[in-house]
């Protein structure tokens, strides 16, 4: 699915796939899509409203 996320750094919002398949906790890093840095994404699939809450944060920041 389709989810949106917040760039931690420029707060600039980027659109990523996240695959319901690949379980119900993921990590993954996405760069943003405007100011290129890594960010890191928890994503915890929440079962009342059937999306992934989102936690990013700055990638080189920890
Ligand atoms: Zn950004």
């Amino acid at each position: 699915m389709n989810q949106t996320w917040q760039c931690a750094c420029c707060g600039e919002q980027n659109e990523t796939w996240f695959d319901p398949q690949a379980g119900q906790r993921q990590r993954l890093i996405e760069d943003c899509r405007v100011c290129c840095r890594p960010n890191v994404i928890t994503a915890t699939y929440n079962h009342y409203t059937n999306v992934y809450d989102l936690l990013v944060y700055q990638e080189d920041v920890g």
